[in-house]
């Protein structure tokens, strides 16, 4: 999170706006309480140029209840997924519960290290919708440019939400866990299009539907407040800095950095994702050794350099570069990776 805004959460924290109570301690049916809900809706139809005819919604149970219940509203006869990695994997599983899923295209075979290309893809008569995942959070890939089909595209944007300007109207229904650029764990954004949620299944407990979340402005129960009032503060911050043409400027350079020193390295490093797929999130990459690699993480530990260790499906190393890390925080790791290189 941007140090700026943790500040003023800190700040803020006793006194919401004059209220003389904390954001954690109003009514979510207070004036004061709604006010902000509609500044944060605001703040991102600005930021991301949402049409009027897509809906803003905050809803809970994280990512992993979006694997359920895309399918459980949309998929009727069957989906298909771009398997990009553990993520569309696991959304494609969790979805099989409602009906058929496929694969459109896959990297599977080549361990997830890239995107695939268009001329892969293959959508099946009678989809319901093609589902995808625009960073791999895991795996160190990302979509730079997005494709586009004739049934309704999905995406799970959770790991570079708000990391860059994405043209919404190519997409019928985007989510994101905020955890990642926007928040504290504990809310998801979803932004969906009208015309998809005529489709959606009403035989449904209210709870998994969208229509739910959108009639009711997404307090048809308790919202989670404390992560909407943090969406909004980083829907600021992010203003201020020159919205998200600019946060994509500075991302593209704070990844050349990381990714310079891989390149530089002779093959020391290696970095897992290929070229034209890297993401500018996550960097994934591993040393000649794994006992190099574990030598490599205590040392950055040393250096302040912190949580590099590499996720437990894949192993290696992972800088998760992520919107509020500096350009200075990406120089330090690619002098440490300099330094440590000419050392072993
Ligand atoms: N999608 C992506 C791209 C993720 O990175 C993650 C987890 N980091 C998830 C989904 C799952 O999210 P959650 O842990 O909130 O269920």
């Amino acid at each position: 999170m941007p140090l700026d805004v943790l500040k003023q959460v800190q700040d803020e924290f006793l006194d919401f706006n004059g209220t003389g109570m904390s954001i954690v301690e109003i009514s979510h049916r207070s004036t004061a309480y709604q006010d902000m809900h509609d500044d944060t809706i605001y703040m991102l139809r600005k930021l991301l140029q949402i049409p009027e005819q897509y809906d803003i919604i905050f809803m809970q149970g994280g990512g992993s209840l979006q694997f359920v219940m895309h399918a459980a509203n949309f998929l009727h006869h069957s989906g298909g997924y771009i398997n990009t990695g553990v993520w569309s994997d696991k959304a494609m599983k969790a979805a099989s519960f409602y009906g058929k899923v496929y694969e459109v295209a896959s990297s599977k075979e080549d361990h997830f290290t890239y995107i695939p290309k268009p001329e892969s893809f293959h959508v099946e008569e009678g989809t319901d919708y093609v589902y995808m995942t625009s960073n791999n959070t895991i795996h160190g890939t990302e979509w730079h440019h997005f494709p586009s089909f004739d049934v309704p595209l999905f995406c799970d944007m959770s790991s570079d939400f708000l990391s860059r300007p994405v043209d919404v109207t190519n997409f019928d229904f985007i989510y994101a866990g905020i955890q990642k650029n926007v928040g504290p764990a504990g809310a998801v954004i979803g932004i969906i299009k009208d015309s998809l949620l005529q489709k959606a299944r009403t035989k449904l407990p209210l709870m998994l539907q969208y229509k739910t979340y959108v009639e009711h402005d997404s307090t048809y129960n308790t919202p989670p407040v404390f992560n909407i009032y943090f969406v909004n503060k980083v829907c600021h911050w992010l203003d201020d800095h020159g919205g998200l043409a600019a946060m994509e400027d500075t991302n593209k350079k704070k990844a050349a950095i990381v990714y310079g020193a891989i390149d530089e390295s002779n093959g020391f490093y290696s970095g897992h994702a290929q070229r034209d797929s890297r993401s500018r999130m996550n960097v994934t990459f591993n040393l000649p050794t794994e006992e190099l690699e574990k030598q490599f993480i205590t040392e950055a530990a040393g250096q302040h350099i912190i949580g590099i260790k590499g996720h437990r499906s894949l192993g290696g190393c992972r800088a998760s570069i992520y919107n509020a890390v500096t350009s200075e925080g990406c120089q330090k790791l690619a002098d440490f990776m300099k330094a440590f290189h000419q050392k072993h």
